[in-house]
């Protein structure tokens, strides 16, 4: 079956997550591990992990269902020493927090060079980043997020997604979260049948459907090619309601969360049930 979630708040506490999922009739659901815009955060108390897990529990959300995404600060491909190692600690540590919550996944946007060195040498840092955290957690898979490409974000590429994998140790836990509005806005049409296949057969081609972990759905309101990062609400952009349409038709995407992140949460139960009745 297809899991539809929306990236939902944490506040008051991490546990709130999953009843405010419920709530929205998702069957998945996104959510940061600390403060998106902060470097610091305290760290997760017993009294929290064991209601998360609790809720999680009696919602029936299984931590396969569940995508933690990182910080914005964090940058894994910093082309300096000092920025990549505060990334690199940081990143760390919202792996060990996934941990502590008894989560499988940490969805991150892969690095930007900043114009101070090459494409290749960032990805290439991005890798290192991965298996630096790999190496000192368990259970927790890196799941690189496509992105727009905007400014000098890496990710834009299904090359540069197949890059990074190529260079990390442990193939079982890396994997692929594909975001339609960064997809259609770094180059990749997904608007008719036609070029939703040409672009899918492409991504299976270059980095391999096998690694594809979750999906984040969203419209987007820049138009194709445009390299900048803006969502929109779910037939309310350039993209339409069709690319929905053809992802809730197609098996290659059971079973993975996949995530609203659309601008307008008050109607995220209205989205969630608007992409289910597009299920034939
Ligand atoms: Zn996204
Ligand atoms: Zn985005």
């Amino acid at each position: 079956m297809k899991r539809v979630g929306a990236h939902v708040s944490t506040s008051g506490g991490v546990e709130n997550a999953p009843l405010n999922a419920r709530a929205i009739g998702a069957k998945a659901f996104a959510l940061f591990t600390k403060n998106q815009r902060q470097w610091k955060a305290k760290p997760y108390t017993t009294d929290n992990i064991e209601k998360f897990k609790k809720n999680c529990e009696d919602a029936e959300f299984l931590p396969e269902h569940i995508l933690p995404h990182d910080s914005y600060l964090i940058n894994l491909g910093h082309p300096e020493k000092e920025g990549l190692e505060k990334s690199r600690d940081s990143f760390l540590d919202e792996m060990q927090r996934c941990e502590k919550l008894g989560l499988v996944m940490l969805n991150f946007h892969p690095g930007s060079h900043l114009k101070k060195i090459s494409e290749d040498a960032c990805l290439k840092r991005i890798a290192e980043s991965i298996n630096i955290a790999l190496d000192k957690t368990r259970g927790v898979s890196a799941v690189i997020e496509n992105t727009a490409g905007q400014g000098t974000n890496m990710g834009f590429r299904f090359e540069h997604l197949a890059s990074i994998i190529e260079n990390v140790e442990d193939k079982k836990r890396v994997g692929v979260c594909l975001d339609t509005c960064h997809t259609f806005t770094a180059g990749y049409d997904l608007r008719t049948r036609k070029t939703f296949k040409a672009t899918m057969d492409e991504f299976d081609r270059v980095v391999g459907f096998k690694y594809l972990s979750a999906m984040h759905l969203n419209d987007s309101k820049p138009d194709l090619g445009a390299r900048v990062d803006r969502h929109q609400s779910i037939g309310k952009g350039k993209l339409g309601v069709e690319p929905f349409r053809f992802i809730m038709n197609d098996k290659r995407f059971d079973e993975i969360p996949m995530v609203l992140e659309t601008i307008d949460e008050t109607i995220w139960p209205e989205e969630i049930k608007l992409l289910y009745s597009l299920e034939k």
